[in-house]
């Protein structure tokens, strides 16, 4: 088994909705594909995978470092004793010559090429890539129910507090049971309010999340945590800096219900920072970092088998991106749950296009792989992409 060729092109994410900081007007995200000769006679395979969403485009240090340092190294040095590429292996030969520490610098490009690594293998093993991650990691099959949960109730220009409502309705309808929704980017009373109105669309208030994607100082984020505490909600996300670890330790200390962080933090010593210092609960708080911004898939293993051993049971973890990647890993791993983003950030928001979701649950595509040819809007962007690689 040999990698033959690597390409990324940036593509936007067709997306102009607000969280509490920033717009996705502008938002890129990079389409890496990979052509892999499974070796015995077999033909070629193509694998694919995107850096989520949230983070822009990282196609420059790809094409400068990562895709040579991967068709450098010896093909045998990039196998498992089986004989089969081993991702692990692939991302040593990446961070051949990378000073440690700054990992968002590499992290999302490598992650990217690590993941779309993982669907080209399972491609040519012809078994789901969640299948895979089950088996390597958990010595078990991949599950067949995934919970998920929807990442809304984002801010839109002219919106009102009731508008949520609407939102979880049309969300119900579609079989979601658990919402997500955006705070800080408006005034606390409106804020409240908005929350007020979800809860009235939901069965109780372990069914909603909100999330402030980090928008506030010490001062604002107690004063949210003060509010938001009486309505003990499924939890409060990214309350503040997601490197303010003494910050988000004295919230852990006077907020009781579940607080949750992660897609900001990009390996395993940013997590273990966070639960030795951020004063993170094993028992209570989630931690949601987004797979391929953060080293790719083996390295998701890895950080949910070392917090184990810490007392973190794999249920805590959330990974960040409602795609296919994410709901890979869940499946994969036995996660706590996945999101999802339905209607949101175009071709790259959501699984495939015949996934059902009942009473709050998906079933995993069972394609070889993550599955990315069940999602046709994002396939058509994917296969224009792998139509530039070389053929052997
Ligand atoms: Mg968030």
């Amino acid at each position: 088994m040999r990698i033959i060729d690597l390409r990324e092109a940036a593509f936007p994410v067709q997306s102009t909705l607000r969280n509490a900081v920033f717009s996705f007007a502008e938002m890129t995200t990079s389409i890496v594909a990979v052509r892999l000769d499974p070796g015995r006679g077999q033909a070629p395979v193509t694998g694919y995978a995107f850096n989520s969403t949230g983070r822009y485009a990282c196609g420059q240090p790809m094409r400068e470092r990562f895709f040579p340092r991967l068709l450098r190294a010896k093909p045998e040095a990039l196998l498992d004793a089986a004989g089969v590429l081993d991702p692990a292996q692939a991302v040593a030969a990446m961070l051949v010559g990378e000073k440690p520490g700054g990992h968002a610098e590499r992290s999302i490009a490598i992650g990217t090429i690590e993941t779309a690594l993982w669907d080209a293998i399972g491609k040519a093993q012809e078994l789901p890539t969640a299948e895979l991650l089950a088996r390597r990691y958990r010595g078990a099959s991949m599950q067949q129910k995934v919970s998920v949960y929807v990442g809304g109730g984002w801010y839109r220009p002219g919106g009102v507090p009731k508008d949520v409502a609407d939102e979880i309705r049309s969300h119900q309808a579609s079989g979601y049971t658990h919402v997500k929704i955006k705070v800080g980017g408006a005034p606390l009373e409106e804020d409240l309010r908005r929350i007020e109105c979800a809860l009235r669309m939901l069965p109780g208030s372990g069914h909603l999340a909100v999330d402030a994607n980090c928008k506030f100082q010490r001062e604002d984020a107690l004063l949210y945590a003060k509010a938001l505490a009486p309505y003990n909600l499924r939890w409060f996300e990214e309350p503040c800096d997601p490197n303010d670890y003494s910050l988000m330790a004295e919230l852990a200390s006077v907020y009781a219900p579940p607080l949750a962080v992660g897609e900001n933090l990009y390996g395993l010593q940013d997590v273990l920072n966070l639960v030795r210092l951020g004063g993170w609960r094993s028992e209570k708080d989630l931690i949601q970092v987004d797979p391929p911004q953060s080293y790719g898939l083996h390295a998701f293993a890895r950080m949910v088998q070392a917090l184990e051993s810490r007392g973190w049971r794999p249920e805590c973890h959330f990974p960040h991106g409602g795609n296919q990647m994410s709901l890979a890993l869940v499946a994969g791993l036995g996660l706590g749950g996945c999101e999802a983003y339905p209607g949101v950030f175009g071709s790259f928001g959501g699984y495939a296009d015949d996934t059902r979701v009942e009473d709050g649950y998906v079933h995993p595509p069972q394609r070889p792989g993550i599955g990315f040819e069940g999602h046709s809007a994002l396939y058509a962007l994917m296969r224009s992409v792998g139509a530039e690689l070389k053929t052997c």
